[in-house]
């Protein structure tokens, strides 16, 4: 049984279910719903993850298997725009990230602040910027994304059920699942991907190793026939020294800009969606420094978001330490989309007991203070 259908437990089913597994999928709100953290428009793929090899590695395997989905789906939820990288000439994770792709083999193409400020002459660089630019990585249409795994599965035989599950109980070998409903599910194994809910539904275990944090999404206008903003002209961009990211005007949504240091602890099941008056006056003005043609663009829609975050970002991928049969697979820690199609192939591995423990998803390593590192 897998609890949770946002992108961590649609992937896990589809991976068990490829195993020859019985599975049956539940969610408390649907696949990908609205207050999921997979529930957004967009998400970026990118392969550049500082030192952070193993991520690199997860990435390049991970978008052909979205790809050979959407394909055989027929369904195009990948966009190519490129990602672009824009920091300093000394930016540690930005260095450390070039000699990663080099050794892992991205294709990718470093850019002085010239060539950087003559290809992008929409983005108001800083004197000394430079950047990276992986022209194969793009954006995911996550909530669609996810939804397609979950219909492609349920066509192979995964069963789904829109239905909520209560905490379990005791230790030992867990024999059956609490719905809310009151009646009770029994499966071999259990699969908790219950992304931002994992702290509610074991609060002893990770109410303090798991950080719920709000986070706003924006999406503003272009200007009528504008097509600077969109790709090829525009791809998805982040700049390191400003912790903002964006992407370009896709299937003509505008542009979207997100903040992505971490916004305060909330609860995903009752938090207020309606973005603060605060952050979008900074996304305005951050708009208007960066890309001066956007200054004053209306504002066409906004989101309100979480991420799970562990102490440092590493994923929690762990056996739970009271159930032989229970498994925690969450903390995407807002950049964990992308990861989907490894992270089920690897926690589908480790319930059928096949391949080795990565050490960095353990819960021993995950500690009460948040101290981000991976992003
Ligand atoms: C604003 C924002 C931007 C982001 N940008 C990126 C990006 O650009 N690139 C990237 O790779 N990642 C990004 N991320 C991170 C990524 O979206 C998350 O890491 C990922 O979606 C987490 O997926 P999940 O399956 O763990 O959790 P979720 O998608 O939240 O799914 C958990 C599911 O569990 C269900 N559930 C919970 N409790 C129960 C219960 N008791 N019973 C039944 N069902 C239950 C919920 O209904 C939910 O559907 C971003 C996140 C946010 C919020």
């Amino acid at each position: 049984m897998v609890i949770g259908a946002g992108v961590f437990g649609a992937w896990t089913a589809h991976f068990l279910n490829r195993a020859g597994q019985r599975v049956l999928l539940l969610d408390a709100y649907g696949p990908s719903n609205d207050r999921a953290s997979s529930g957004g428009e967009s998400r970026v793929i990118r392969m550049g993850y500082g030192p952070n090899e193993i991520y690199t590695r997860w990435s390049q395997r991970a978008l052909p298997l979205w790809n050979e989905l959407f394909s055989r789906r027929r369904t195009p939820l990948f966009h190519s725009t490129g990602v672009l990288w824009i920091c300093k000439p000394t930016d540690p994770y930005a260095l450390q990230t070039a000699s990663v792709l080099e050794k892992t083999g991205v294709k990718f193409q470093k850019l002085s602040h010239a060539e950087l400020a003559g290809r992008y002459r929409q983005i108001a660089l800083d004197n000394d910027a430079v950047g990276i630019i992986e022209p194969d990585s793009g954006v995911l249409m996550a909530r669609r994304a996810v939804q397609a795994v979950v219909e492609d599965a349920r066509e192979r035989g995964v069963e789904f059920r829109v239905a909520a599950v209560a905490s379990p109980a005791g230790g030992g070998r867990l024999d059956a699942i609490q719905l809310r409903d009151g009646t009770s599910v029994t499966a071999g194994n259990y699969v908790f991907a219950c992304g931002p809910w994992l702290p509610k539904v074991f609060p002893n275990l990770l109410r303090d190793r798991i950080v719920t944090s709000r986070q706003e999404v924006f999406f503003f206008g272009i200007p009528p026939g504008d097509l600077r903003f969109s790709a090829p002209n525009l791809p998805a961009w982040i700049i390191l020294s400003d912790e903002y990211y964006g992407i370009p005007d896709l299937e003509s949504r505008g542009v979207k800009i997100a903040y992505d240091a971490h916004g305060p602890a909330v609860d995903p099941d009752t938090v207020d969606r309606v973005a603060s008056a605060e952050g979008l006056s900074s996304a305005r003005a951050y708009l208007a420094r960066r890309f001066p043609a956007l200054k004053g663009a209306p504002l066409m829609e906004s989101r309100v978001c979480q991420y799970e975050n562990t102490s440092n970002g590493d994923f929690l991928i762990d056996r739970h330490p009271d159930f032989s049969n229970v498994w925690l697979a969450g903390g995407g820690s807002g950049h964990g989309f992308k990861h989907g199609p490894s992270l089920g192939e690897y926690v589908a591995n480790r319930v059928l007991g096949k391949g080795a423990a990565e050490p960095r998803f353990s819960l021993a390593s995950k500690q009460a203070i948040q101290k981000r590192a991976v992003f």
